[in-house]
């Protein structure tokens, strides 16, 4: 397995039940940073059947979320939940009970019928999970699943401790122009994550940086929350889902990021990774087609409001094909 986030994770939990040998390299010493909002559906802590009593990190749970459409807001009743990148993904790594080595792999050869990889490790099976720059992907298959630029992200966050007075979670979509939304999601244990996020290809057609969109934010934040940004945003870049075809060759499975499964109507890649992994462990393990189906390419349900999401982020590239 390359890659220890939540696709790699998830992937190495169901192959270690299994009674696989199991090793994850990652290039990072867990617990390590991931940019991300580290918002999570139920349906997340369902596929990975997690008691929310038997975590042990800080998690909280919103009773709404709020989308501000250029200006109105609509609150919606939901139960969603945000817990922190930084431990969540450790304490699933950890949970899955993989052997795990850090080693950043750089060459992966096929030698014999198995996948070798920097001349020092070899293995029947292959799991990709190491995110957008994922070497499994780069080595075996760029030719056969081009990237689509009009699917990439671009995004700019900041993870700080803040005493945040209003616990709801909030989304601004479209403002100033950003084909994209900012957040808000408060986190336990006096954190809070804000970010921008938009698709780039639109964002450079249009001669704009997202470093503007992160300005307005920041005012924002101040105006409305009296919130002060403390420091520089980082930024880091993924793709929304496409056609998805083919996501193995061989014995070689591509999952979350890597193989660009984030939805394409709120971009949330954690879910998608978290089943993608499990599908591959499935497919291994049953000798079973390593399929898509049931991993959502879609947050809001793909109903009416998804697909103008998605039309409105993308303006429609790779419609038609995705699953
Ligand atoms: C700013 C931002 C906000 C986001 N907010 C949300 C959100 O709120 N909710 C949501 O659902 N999704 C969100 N996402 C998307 C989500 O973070 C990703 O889709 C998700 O992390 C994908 O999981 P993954 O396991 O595929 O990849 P990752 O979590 O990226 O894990 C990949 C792992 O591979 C390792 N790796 C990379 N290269 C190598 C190498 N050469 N050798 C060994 N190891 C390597 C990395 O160190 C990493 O640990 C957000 C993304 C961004 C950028």
């Amino acid at each position: 397995m390359v890659g220890g986030g939540p696709a790699g994770a998830a992937a190495a939990q169901r192959l270690k039940a299994a009674g696989a040998d199991v090793l994850v390299l990652d290039k990072e010493r867990f617990p390590r940073h991931k940019l991300c909002a580290g918002w999570i559906t139920p349906q997340v802590m369902a596929d990975l059947q997690i008691e929310v009593s038997a975590y042990p990190h800080g998690f909280l749970s919103f009773r709404r979320l709020h989308f501000h459409i250029r200006g109105p807001r609509i609150a919606v009743p939901c139960v969603q939940h945000s817990i922190r990148r930084f431990e969540f993904d450790a304490w699933l790594l950890e949970h899955s009970g993989a052997e795990y080595v850090q080693h950043a792999v750089r060459d992966i050869r096929v030698v014999g019928g198995d996948y070798e990889i920097d001349g020092r490790f070899r293995c029947r099976y292959l799991i990709g999970a190491g995110g957008t720059s994922c070497p499994v992907r780069r080595s075996l298959f760029v030719e056969t699943l081009p990237r689509t630029r009009d699917l990439q992200t671009a995004t700019l966050e900041l993870e700080f401790p803040c005493d945040w007075r209003d616990g709801d979670c909030h989304l601004w979509f479209f403002e100033h122009g950003l084909p994209g939304y900012s957040w808000y999601v408060p986190k336990a244990e006096g954190w809070l994550n804000v970010g921008v996020g938009g698709m780039a290809s639109r964002l450079k057609r249009r001669g704009e940086n997202i470093r503007e969109h992160w300005s307005h934010l920041a005012a924002k934040l101040q105006r409305q929350f009296g919130i002060t940004v403390p420091g520089h945003p980082e930024g880091y870049s993924y793709y929304v889902r496409g056609s998805g075809e083919p996501m193995r060759i061989g014995n070689a499975f591509l999952t979350g990021d890597s193989a660009g499964l984030a939805t394409r109507d709120l971009c949330e890649g954690i879910g998608p990774a978290i089943r993608s992994g499990q599908h591959a462990a499935h497919a291994i393990v049953n000798g079973a087609q390593f399929t898509l189906d049931g991993v959502t390419g879609a947050s809001l349900g793909g109903g009416l409001i998804s697909r103008w999401m998605d039309w409105a982020f993308t303006r429609g590239a790779g419609m038609g094909t995705r699953s």
